[in-house]
């Protein structure tokens, strides 16, 4: 069978005790290879090649020359193209058009993106006057912040590390990745892409592993990271911060959401069912920016409510490789269980439950599957445990409102402020209630309309700070002043 390995100072490498641990398909729960398992040593081997990364070759390469190389690394993903959608389907058993349309195409406009964006970007200048007439000029340079931690999760992989390991390179850093234990298949693929476009060893460097007492904690514990940026649980980034407290070192935290869809009255009502209904249960729900509580406006509830049934119900589960399949399990086992413990809460609550709520009938092989029912529950106050914490599964509360300020209101009645989707014909109460949400996106008629250049991030507990643009510029490189006398 085979190991996946960690990729450090550009080579594929086992752990130092040959120490490894199993990855089971979602889709049938076999095993389907086994992964080294990382802890302190490996980490410790992968952060020394990352530095001395840093002053060497990688950091003689002019910006101009810097660019061409994360060109040439998007060039070479595209290349592999086949190898990353494989490589992500089997890890994932999500849809081959989610992955194939979305997941890795954006992985790989991640490199060159956030190359043009480091090419593009003035820093400031001012000029002072001083006492003697003569004055002084200040200017600042950029300069790349060291190593960077880089800790991702499992739901939309290989996106969702390239768009922190894109903008990290750009800025000149290099970077040590502990993706998912889940899914470590793309981010291992990616050392070979680096290796065959010439990106210096050391610049790039995967351990895998675990979280806690395993690679991840040792990651964020190592005092010769600079930096850390992490996407997942709240409950992890709280960790994580406590870690990167000691050494006083930057974090950049994408967290957990559990987001309001509203849907008015006026809304279009097809596009407003076709939005809500893709961002409560794309990706069998394991969306951060996916809506977990929708309000409708009270003339519409019923009609929407039936419309978005009917989309749940017709729903085809299996592989990725199957005709006309457009639904995939969850990511595990583990998963599974904690969807479908929030399913029986939701019951135990006095949910009405308009659909779902338990586990398909699958056959064969699939049976072993983590599948679950896309589920829409209605009647719940805003008290239950469903309507409040984040699940990360295919399903919805709907609940009707009567007026803007009610809706707006409850959408901001909850921890999180990750994202919104608004859907209207009234484009002044889109934009008033745009205001008045509070969290980091706000999307009006559309939903996962992503523009790499604008401010990506949450509010309240949903993250720390913003990527995106010139936002990651931010994160990932170091201004610095200059102040001369003239
Ligand atoms: P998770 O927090 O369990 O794990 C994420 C990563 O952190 C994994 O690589 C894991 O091994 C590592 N990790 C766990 N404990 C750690 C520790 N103590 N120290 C260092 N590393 C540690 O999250 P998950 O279950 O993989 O992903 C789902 C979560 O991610 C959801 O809450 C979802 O909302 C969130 N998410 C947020 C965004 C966003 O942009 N805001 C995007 C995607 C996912």
């Amino acid at each position: 069978m085979q190991t996946l390995r960690h990729f450090i100072d550009g080579h594929a490498v086992p752990s130092q005790d040959a120490k490894t641990f199993e990855k089971r398909s979602p889709l049938d729960n076999r095993v389907l290879y086994r992964v080294a398992e990382g802890g302190r040593a490996e980490i410790d081997a992968a952060v020394a090649a990352a530095r001395r990364a840093l002053h060497g070759d990688w950091a003689r390469l002019t910006t101009d020359q810097r660019v061409a190389m994360l060109h040439a690394v998007a060039d070479g993903i595209t290349k592999r193209f086949d190898d990353f959608v494989a490589a992500e389907e089997a890890d994932t058993g999500q849809p081959h058009h989610v992955i194939a349309h979305a997941f890795v195409p954006r992985g790989a406009a991640n490199f060159k993106v956030f190359a043009d964006v480091i090419k593009n970007v003035p820093t400031e200048s001012f000029k002072l006057e001083t006492p003697d007439g003569r004055g002084a000029l200040n200017y600042a340079i950029r300069k790349p912040k060291g190593v960077i931690g880089v800790i991702s999760p499992w739901n939309a992989p290989f996106l969702l590390m390239t768009w922190k390991v894109g903008p990290a390179l750009a800025c000149g850093n290099t970077v040590v990745v502990k993706p998912s234990e889940e899914t470590p298949a793309t981010t291992t693929l990616l050392g070979e892409v680096m290796n065959a476009v010439g990106v210096p060893p050391g610049v790039f460097n995967v351990v895998h592993g675990f979280g806690p007492d395993s690679a991840g904690e040792w990651l964020t514990r190592h005092d010769d990271v600079a930096a850390i940026t992490f996407t997942g649980e709240t409950r992890t980034g709280t960790a994580i911060m406590k870690a990167a407290a000691d050494g006083i070192r930057d974090v950049s935290f994408e967290l957990g959401g559990k987001n309001a869809g509203i849907v008015f009255a006026d809304a279009n009502f097809d596009d407003a069912v076709d939005g809500i209904f893709r961002s409560s249960f794309m990706n069998t729900g394991q969306v951060c920016l996916g809506t977990e509580r929708v309000y409708v406006e009270r003339p519409l509830f019923d009609r929407f409510v039936a419309a978005l049934k009917a989309r749940c119900e017709a729903v085809k589960y299996g592989r990725p490789s199957d005709a006309g399949s457009n639904y995939g399990p969850l990511i595990s086992q583990e998963h599974r269980h904690k969807v479908l413990s929030y399913y029986a809460k939701a019951v135990a609550e006095g949910a009405t439950v308009v659909t779902g709520g338990g586990v398909p009938a699958m056959a064969g092989e699939l049976a072993e599957g983590a599948w679950v029912q896309p589920t829409i529950w209605t009647g719940l106050p805003e008290t239950a445990a469903v309507v409040r914490e984040e699940i990360f599964g295919p399903c919805c509360h709907i609940r009707a409102f009567d007026t803007e300020a009610e809706v707006i209101g409850l959408a901001n009645d909850n921890r999180y402020g990750l994202s919104t989707t608004i859907w209207t014909e009234n484009l002044a109460r889109a934009h008033r209630m745009a205001e008045s949400i509070e969290v980091g996106i706000t999307w009006v008629n559309s939903w996962f309309l992503r523009d790499l250049r604008t401010p990506f991030g949450g509010s309240r507990q949903s993250g720390i700070g913003r990527e995106g643009g010139v936002h990651s510029l931010e994160f990932y490189s170091e201004l610095r002043n200059v102040c001369v006398k003239l």
